[in-house]
Formats: structure tokens, C-alpha cells, sequence
């Protein structure tokens, strides 16, 4: 059989394309976003820095610069690991148990 094949697919996968080492974008819903602002900021009347949104069940909720990393803390109560910013013009995605960050197809 020809082997050089697979080692040339080998060679595509590993080179720019992260997404290949996370397997939880299998996960990812198509969502609809929970709300305009942070949910959780928005209850208890706080402020946030910039939004982030659960791509697993579409919450949305403040980065890591805002005090209440409500993001992270959905992450940590729900064990949804993927989000995306929520910012305008940005499509950057982010995994929580892979730590990477992964780019919109
Ligand atoms: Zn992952
Ligand atoms: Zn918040
Ligand atoms: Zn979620």
C-alpha cells in the first residue's frame, strides 16, 4: 500500500489548525444569545468589561477583566467548555479544557 498518503494528511492536520486537538466542537449549538448583557451583571445590577457567550447553551457573560468573570464561572458551574466573544467584529472562540483558542470556520 502507498503510506506516503497519510503522512501527508498528517502533515496538513497538525500544521496551523487547532481545532483538530479539541474534540468540544462537537458540542457547539447553534445558539441564540441569552441576552444583550451580561445575564448574571444584569440581576445583580453590575458592570462588566466585555461579553463573552456559552456556544453550548448561547449564556452570555463578562470576561475575565471584569470582576465578576461570570463567563468563566458558567464554565466552571455548567462544564460547558467552549465560548465565543460576544464583542462586535469578534469571532474568536475559546476553549476552557484545551486552553486554546480556536478560529470561526
Ligand atoms: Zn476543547
Ligand atoms: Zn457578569
Ligand atoms: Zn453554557
Amino acid at each position: 500500500m502507498n503510506n506516503s498518503r497519510e503522512e501527508e494528511q498528517k502533515e496538513t492536520s497538525s500544521s496551523t489548525d487547532p481545532q483538530v486537538l479539541c474534540t468540544h466542537v462537537e458540542l457547539i449549538n447553534d445558539v441564540t444569545p441569552s441576552s444583550q448583557g451580561c445575564e448574571e451583571c444584569l440581576k445583580i445590577g453590575d458592570e462588566w468589561v466585555n461579553l463573552r457567550i456559552c456556544l453550548i447553551c448561547g449564556k452570555v457573560g463578562c470576561c475575565d477583566n471584569s470582576k465578576n468573570k461570570h463567563a468563566t464561572r458558567h464554565y466552571h458551574e455548567t462544564g460547558h467548555p467552549i465560548i465565543q466573544s460576544f464583542q462586535p467584529g469578534e469571532t474568536w472562540r475559546w476553549c476552557y479544557v484545551d486552553e486554546i483558542m480556536l478560529s470561526e470556520e
